[in-house]
Parts: C-alpha cells; structure tokens; sequence
C-alpha cells in the first residue's frame, strides 16, 4: 500500500490538462484551491497506515489475500459493508470534507456483479477484463475515480436524440484494438486527485441508445481528457493564506468538468460496449452503493458539525441555556438517524452472483432521502446557534492587524478564559460547513449526490413492495387474500 507522501508524489508524476479560473494548472497538487482536496484523498492513506484504524482502514484482498486500503476493496461480506460506512464516518470526522475516494470503490463493486451476469448472459468477456484492472488497482493502491453523471442536455431527450450527441458520452469509433469515445462528464468528484478513471453510463439506455451505453476504465491523465475545475463558494479565500478564515484551511473536496475528446480505449480496458440491457442495472447497484456511502461520510462531517455549535455555545457562555442543549440534541437525533440508515442497509446486504455483498437496495434509498434533508435542518440549527457573527466576523487580517486587531480581539470576546481567536475558528468553521467550500459536500451534494431525491424516490416506489403491505392489512381486516 501507498503511504500518504506516496500518493501525494504518484499525483505529481500525472500530466493532467486542466483550467481553473480560465488559466492552466500545471502543478495541480500545490495549486492551492485545490490542494486541500487532495489532503482529503491522502487522508485515505495515512490513516490507513495507523494500527488503531487497521482493522477499519484495511482488509484482504478476496484476489490476491494480500492486505489492501479498504477502498480498493469488494465487499466479502455484510461485515465488509458496515465496515464500509464506520471507515466513511471516521474519515468524516478527520476531513470534515467529501474525501472523494469512495465514488472508486462504489463503481467497482458495481462493475463487479454486472460485468459478471453480463458475460453469463450474452458470452462476452468483461468480468476477466474487469479482475485484471481490479487486481492492478490493489496491487499499485490506486485511487479510481467512478463517473457517472452525464450533463445530459434536455432532459426531456434520449441520449440519441439530443441535438449535440456528445451530451451524452458515446462510442464515435470502434477500432480493431479499441474504442474512441467523445462526450463528458459533469461535476465529477475527486477527478484531479484520482490515477484511473471508470466511467459507466448514467441512465438506463434502450436500443436506439447503444453507443451510449459505455463502460471502460482510463488513466485520468490520459491524452483525450480536459478537465475545467468546479468553482465552490467563498474559494479564493484559499489564496489569501491566513490560517482561520477558509474555516477548514486542511481540507476540502472538489468537482470538476471532465470532457473526452476522441478518448482512445484498448479494448482490455472497456467493460461494456452496446450492452444496453445492463446500463440500468449498472447505474441503480453503483447509485445503490452511493447511496448507503453517504450514511457514513455525512454523518462524520456532521459530528464536526454538531462539535462546532457545541463549542460555540461554550464560548459564548450560552451553553447552561436549555434550549441549547435541546438543540444539539435534535441534531445527534438526526445525525444517528442517517448513521443507522447507513448500517441498516449494510446489515441487510447480499451476495451477488459475483460473489461480492450489495446493499440492501431499498434501505439504501431510504438513507440516501433522509441525507437530502437531515443536513439541512442539522445546518439550520448550527445557524441558530452560532448567531450572525459567522457572517459578520472582520477578517483574519484585521484579527492579526498591529492597531485594529486590539479592538477586534476585544469586542469578539466571548467568555474571559477563552482567546477570541478561538472563538472566531469555531465560527468560521461552521460558516464553512453550512454556508462555504464545505457546503457543497455538507448540503449540496446531500441533496444532489449519488442521485438528486427525486431519484431516490422512484427506487422506494420500486422496492417498497406496496402490492404486500395490502395483502397483510387483508389478513388483519380479514378480507380474503386476493379479492
Ligand atoms: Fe465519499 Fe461522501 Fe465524497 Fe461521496 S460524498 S465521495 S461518499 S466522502
Ligand atoms: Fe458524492
């Protein structure tokens, strides 16, 4: 396995394209908008050097019985899922930030079952194909990079019919040694941080929609691929270089545009090809594994969440006030409430024809609609309490000024044993998970992430077995089965 210096040198050696703010970045692991993300990453790697996180961090390999980063890993076993969310909830809590290393090991678990049931069905061979990459993944401890989400143009158009075709990614050439792809994908997480790509179609294709249905694996600096870095808000306070005013100077997350132009794949690295019948399955098992993800990861940026309001009401002497206390009681209710919906739906996971555990897909879903709003009104309570001064605070340079910064530190004082300095961390902090570049990962992809809620609710209506429910009320109010 990688140490964290490791990866952090392995991102050095890759040649991305990539534009922020309409210039080239040629150096984009000390780009410092960017850098924090990729401290996030490499947190998947140090931590997994720890002895005390071992058992959480790190497991066997099912290929090759060699020990490997979790991430890297196809679940063995119901155990193997809850582990999954406990290492998401830890990791959580230490970036307080989307560490984006998951969407890798969700897309691999996916590919997983259904490059193995394909195979059995139509006689190709993309499972071998599928292990060989699997087993390079762990053996070298990459990061994977899972893209899913098209931009998809009018929504109200198949992938084939919308007026430019690249708004889905598409097969334009099928080669003798392999495949060009052109088209895009949008607000892809960790993409800059990541050695490989693997991208899978976004929605459940139809025939007309075949070169649509795409799956392949690909260096993520590989020659073909431009990637345009998403913007997130109050960002280029990373570049003022204080220490406090980001909020959490560490870390972050971070989305990009990543576009393929005539993208070369050999075919020892494509994973479907036309086999639209599966894209659906594709989509639903890596959105399903998504799903059950944020019922560790959001919850471990929570419980920074709830330590920060807590803190605040300290500092600010409030914290005897007992509708404080009931307060950050609603929020640890809510916050548990999404770590339970993380683990129930571990607990009742699966084995695949594959071999490898899923979900259980409709508690999954389950969990993933409660992430679309329990950060919400965790947020609104942490508002609530910090007060306005998260949002009203001078800066850390008038904090630090030789003149002014004296009448900073004196009307910011909140209790007398506590530095106003403290106190103005904590309130940054928690502007920074509710209101800044932490935002987007708290609220935003809580609400959008692995699926936007209406998503989720088609998934419910599928899985949650209405037809039974009638048959069981039948047998209480004793109407005959069937009638
Ligand atoms: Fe992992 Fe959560 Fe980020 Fe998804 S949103 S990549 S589950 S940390
Ligand atoms: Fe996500």
């Amino acid at each position: 396995m990688m140490t964290g210096k490791q990866y952090e040198e392995s991102l050095r050696k890759l040649n991305f394209k990539v534009y922020l703010q309409g210039e080239q970045v040629p150096n984009p692991v000390d780009h410092p908008i960017i850098r924090p993300s990729m401290n996030s990453v490499k947190a998947t790697y140090e931590l997994a050097e720890k002895p005390e996180y071992e058992d959480l961090m790190t497991t066997n390999s099912h290929l090759t019985g060699k020990k490997i980063n979790r991430f890297c890993h196809l679940h063995q076993s119901t155990e193997d899922l809850v582990k999954k969310v406990k290492m998401q909830r830890l990791l959580g809590q230490k970036t307080s930030a989307c560490f984006q290393r998951c969407v890798g090991m969700d897309a691999i678990n996916a590919v997983d079952s259904v490059t193995f049931e394909m195979d059995l069905k139509l006689g190709t061979k993309y499972h071998e194909r599928f292990e060989n990459f699997l087993r390079r993944m762990q053996e070298e401890d990459w990061t994977v990079d899972g893209a899913m989400t098209d931009p998809k143009g009018d929504r109200g158009l198949s992938p084939s019919k919308q007026a430019d075709p690249d708004l889905y990614v598409h097969v334009v050439e099928k080669r003798e040694d392999g495949i060009v792809v052109c088209g895009a994908k949008t607000h892809q997480t960790g993409a800059l941080n990541s050695h490989w790509i693997l991208v899978m179609p976004t929605i459940a294709m139809s025939k007309e929609d075949a070169d649509y249905a795409v799956s392949f694996v690909a260096p993520a600096d590989a020659e073909g691929i431009l990637y345009i870095y998403g913007r997130q808000s109050c960002d280029t306070r990373k570049l003022e270089g204080g220490t406090f005013d980001v909020g959490n100077q560490q870390f972050g997350g971070h989305e990009a545009l990543m576009v393929f132009d005539h993208l070369f794949i050999p075919w020892e690295n494509v994973l479907m090809c036309g086999e639209y019948e599966f894209s659906g399955a594709l989509v639903e098992r890596f959105a399903g594994y998504h799903r059950q993800s944020y019922g560790g990861c959001k919850v471990g940026v929570g419980d920074v969440l709830i330590g920060a309001v807590a803190l605040a009401a300290d500092y600010n002497g409030a914290n005897k006030a007992s509708h404080l206390k009931d307060k950050l009681i609603e929020m640890v209710h809510l916050n548990e409430t999404l770590y339970a919906c993380g683990i129930a739906c571990s607990a009742e996971g699966t084995k695949t024809a594959s071999g490898n555990y899923i979900i259980d897909l409709l508690l999954a879903n389950v969990c993933k609609q409660n992430v679309t709003r329990f950060p919400y009104e965790i947020a609104r309570l942490a508002q609530d309490i910090a007060g306005g001064l998260m949002v009203t605070m001078p800066s850390e340079k008038d904090f630090r000024h030789p003149e002014i910064g004296k009448v900073v530190e004196k009307y910011f004082k909140g209790i007398a044993s506590v530095p106003t300095e403290y106190r103005m961390r904590i309130m940054r902090l928690i502007e920074n998970l509710t209101l800044g570049t932490a935002a987007v990962g708290y609220l935003t992809e809580s609400m959008h992430g692995a699926g936007s809620p209406q998503a989720q609710r088609i998934m419910i209506s599928r899985q949650g077995n209405i037809e039974q429910k009638k048959e069981l009320a039948k047998a209480i109010a004793g109407i005959p089965a069937g009638k």
